[in-house]
């Protein structure tokens, strides 16, 4: 093992990771900085798949009260709220520097104003964005300022494990990865970020980059750090099924339910008629989801287990329009959405539950800092389109600069002992364990119990089979020889998707109601009971201590929000949406 160090070790190589870095390094530029990624530098996480857009109040006849009601209302009362005031203050500043210092491109009016479209559960058209490659401008420039500002990247490796002192009071460092060499290396630094992208991958069906499986909430986790709401996961519910194509789960817009497209079960029934007659297909996203689940489970659905979205009466002009990615991507799968009704599956697709951390990033644990989606709290039980990669973005900013500030001036080393125990679980040993096998299990039991609809049994019987996994995983083997091996990779990833998984199984165990994308079927109504966060934390022990805790309404109570949001795409005409193409 390779001993090294540096002021700030940030592991991830997203949006998040990278504001991180270059704030850092801004802040003062003498600092040695690594970024540390599992996935390709620049080219990995979910940043890069952004489409739809960032959210932010730009223009004059918007305003933070407004995104902020918007923000706490979708997320059903349960937002951290001052978490949610810096998401909402502080993304203009961001989006103001994304275009004047790093050098992004957004679409812009007419009138040389930056256009703003409109996404679901917004009462204002909000989000700013470069046509349908908004993640792309976005990692593309940032990447290049991240290249040519001096901090070290560190391609293709992994954050294994936290590192502690010899006292284990503070985090100092981390026990890294390198996938294509094998070698391990204690990194010790002075501050670590945790923005490795939550955990959607951990189900059977997702679009989320597939390299992330919760790595930094596992690490996390491990090191007792305190998480909050894990329970709660957002299902997008128009993912393409395209057989054991990667490409199944690929997210189909909202803007083509939006624009009048129907869901349609295998018995040729438009099913929304049962669950939410008023809006039908212009439902929101977790009722929708919920609604095609239950379809597909009541057996009425299609014979690759989905359910149809049904765009042909669109035409193909304005489908072409309104769509064009779309339209290639269904067609390099076998549909012609213009002919065919495609199979579409709920898809996981957002982690709302997080590690906790306060609006300056800091995690419970000194010396660890959260941001992006390994955070959690900002968007309570849902999150709002477009508030994601601002998500990423502003607390990315805010995780830099406090890390840059709050650097010990002395930090302590990791303790050498810790760092060889924990490098010490990677020892070589025998064992003829299916680590790929053990995954699609792992997804088929998150799936099934920890997913869309949760109940009492079937969390239970979730705890059970994560039992058995756990145990058959024990039974893989760790070979000798590390480098580029995938089986190993797999095996580590599972260990960090079965500690999520538990966590996120307590977490619904807890919540005994029905909340934005929390649904449990025994407990289906919202219950002013439900006013509180779940906080879960690893004991020293192994035990994880749970509690629910009161949220805290230091801006607005529940009372001021009554009433609905305007949804611009409950209005949208096939005209109004081919100009404003809504998006995720
Ligand atoms: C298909 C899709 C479309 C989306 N569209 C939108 C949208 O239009 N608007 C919006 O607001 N949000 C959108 N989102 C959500 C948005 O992408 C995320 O909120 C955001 O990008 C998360 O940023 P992040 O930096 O936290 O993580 P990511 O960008 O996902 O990056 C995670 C990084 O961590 C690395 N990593 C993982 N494990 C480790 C480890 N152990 N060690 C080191 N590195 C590790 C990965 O390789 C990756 O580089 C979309 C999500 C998806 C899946």
């Amino acid at each position: 093992m390779v001993d090294r160090d540096c002021d700030i070790l940030i592991l991830g190589g997203g949006g998040a990771a990278l504001y991180a870095a270059l704030k850092a390094h801004a802040a003062d530029p003498r600092l040695r900085i690594v970024v540390a990624s599992k996935g390709l530098f620049g080219k990995s996480g979910c940043t890069r798949m952004v489409q739809g857009g960032y959210n932010v109040v730009l223009h004059p006849d918007d305003s933070f009260d407004k995104h902020y009601d918007d923000t706490l209302r979708g997320g059903g009362m349960v937002n951290d709220q001052e978490l949610a005031w810096t998401l909402v203050t502080q993304a203009p500043e961001r989006i103001i520097e994304l275009e004047n210092r790093f050098g992004c491109y957004f679409d812009r009016n007419a009138d040389g104003t930056i256009h703003q479209r409109a996404l679901a559960g917004q009462s204002f058209n909000r989000t700013v964005h470069r046509g349908d490659l908004t993640g792309i401008e976005l990692m593309s420039r940032l990447s290049e300022q991240v290249l040519v500002s001096g901090v070290e990247i560190l391609n293709e490796v992994r954050g294994v494990d936290l590192l502690f002192d010899e006292h284990r009071e503070r985090v100092c460092g981390a026990l890294l990865l390198d996938m294509n060499r094998g070698t391990l290396t204690a990194m010790a630094a002075r501050a670590v970020l945790l923005a490795t992208g939550g955990a959607a991958p951990l189900y059977r069906i997702t679009p989320a980059s597939l390299e992330k499986s919760g790595d930094g909430l596992a690490m996390g986790c491990r090191a007792g750090a305190e998480f909050i709401d894990m329970e709660m996961m957002q299902f997008h519910p128009t993912g393409l099924i395209a057989g054991d194509s990667v490409m199944t789960g690929v997210v189909l817009e909202e803007g083509l339910r939006g624009a009048g497209g129907h869901l349609v079960n295998a018995q040729g029934e438009r099913y929304m008629a049962r669950y939410d007659p008023a809006k039908m297909e212009r439902s929101t996203r977790d009722r929708v989801s919920r609604s095609g689940f239950m379809e597909i489970r009541a057996g009425r659905g299609t014979p690759q287990g989905g359910v149809f979205l049904d765009v042909r009466h669109l035409g193909k002009e304005f489908l072409l329009k309104s769509s064009p990615g779309m339209y290639k991507r269904c067609l390099s799968v076998g549909y012609d959405m213009a002919k065919d009704p495609i199979q579409v599956t709920p898809t996981a697709h957002f982690q709302m539950g997080g590690l906790r951390i306060d609006p300056e990033c800091r995690t419970s644990l000194p010396g660890l800092y959260a941001a992006g989606e390994d955070a959690g709290g900002v968007h309570g039980a849902n999150r709002l389109g477009g508030n994601g990669v601002a998500e990423s973005i502003v607390f990315g900013a805010v995780a830099g600069t406090t890390m840059a500030r709050e650097l010990a001036a002395a930090a302590p080393r990791p303790s050498s002992a810790e760092a060889k125990r924990t490098a010490a679980r990677l020892d070589a040993r025998e064992g003829s364990a299916n680590p790929f096998r053990l995954r699609r299990d792992l997804g088929a039991v998150a799936w099934d119990h920890l997913g869309i609809i949760r109940s009492r049994d079937g969390l239970a019987q979730a705890g059970r089979e994560l039992d058995r996994i756990e145990q058959v995983l024990g039974a893989v083997g760790i070979p000798a020889e590390r480098a580029g091996d995938a089986a190993f990779n797999e095996r580590l990833n599972l260990e960090n998707l079965l500690e999520v998984s538990r966590l996120i199984g307590l977490a619904a165990t807890l919540r005994e109601e029905s909340r934005g994308s929390h649904y449990r079927e025994d407990f289906p109504e919202t219950s002013p009971e439900g006013l509180f966060n779940t906080c879960l934390r690893r004991a020293p022990d192994g035990t994880i201590t749970a509690e629910r805790r009161p949220v805290r309404f230091t801006r607005r109570r529940p009372e001021d929000l009554k009433g609905e949001t305007v949804i611009p795409t409950d209005k949208a005409t096939p005209a109004a949406v081919a100009a404003q193409s809504t998006e995720i």
